[in-house]
């Protein structure tokens, strides 16, 4: 068997973008072509008797040397560079820049539970996100009775306050009825596009409460740099 292509995939393990290749099983034999990919199938028709629905390839990847397997289905035209899935799954998170270290893990989280296809985690965790950032952003997260008011008034709060613009708000009363149940009733189903649009809701507000200024920060000190440099020249210094 000729098998020139390596199937790739970011491992779980190194977070890389890597070739996944056959393990150098021991060669006995000068002559021995080497591992073949049929020696890391399983399970072995022996093993099950016959009736093997999925088949399974135990791969290494070239980055990191950690196992990667490969699921296909039991089909004579399989693509074996193209697996139905790989196991263990590799959950990817996103990284924020001038944003507090602990609202970026919390939000990362929520990510990697989407690339995994956890999208009640997703919401859950997204929504606990938006909670604390609101409740640290607004004057008064307790309602005049004292108690914690829910998210949805929060995020109301944060357009009241200008902390976020009221197109945000607008949003915003969406993501009230995305998961609202699955904080109270964890087996309310959760949808692929309403966990994706809350990460995007997400991000918005992370955009406005954090990066925002940092951008326009950033954009000030170019500025007066600027003008620093224009004046040096109107004065003839150097
Ligand atoms: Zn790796």
């Amino acid at each position: 068997m000729e098998r020139k292509r390596m199937p790739t995939r970011i491992c779980w393990n190194c977070h890389v973008l890597s070739n996944m290749k056959l393990p150098q099983l021991g060669t006995r034999y000068l002559y021995e072509a080497g591992t073949q990919l049929m020696d890391c199938m399983f399970p072995k028709l022996e093993d099950c008797h016959g009736n093997r629905e999925s088949s399974f390839v135990i791969y290494v990847c070239a980055n990191c040397g950690y196992p990667n397997i490969a699921r296909y289905p039991q089909d004579e035209n399989v693509d074996f560079d193209e697996p139905e899935e790989w196991i263990p799954a590799s959950s990817i998170g996103k990284e924020y820049s001038d944003v507090p270290r602990t609202v970026a893990d919390a939000a990362s989280e929520a990510y990697k539970c989407f690339s995994i296809g956890a999208y009640r985690a997703t919401v859950i965790t997204a929504r606990s996100v938006l909670e604390a950032i609101a409740t640290e952003k607004i004057s008064s997260p307790a309602n005049d009775r004292g108690r914690d008011k829910g998210l949805k008034e929060k995020l109301k709060n944060l357009v009241d306050e200008g902390v976020i613009p009221s197109q945000l708000g607008d949003y915003a009363s969406a993501i009230k009825d995305i998961g609202n149940g699955s904080t109270h009733n964890i087996f309310e189903p959760v949808t692929k596009n309403e966990a994706s649009y809350i990460l995007d809701f997400l991000d918005m507000i992370i955009d406005e409460v954090y990066q925002r200024n940092a951008k326009l920060k950033k954009l000030a000190a170019k500025s007066q740099e600027f003008s620093r440099v224009k004046e040096a020249k109107l004065f003839g210094k150097h």
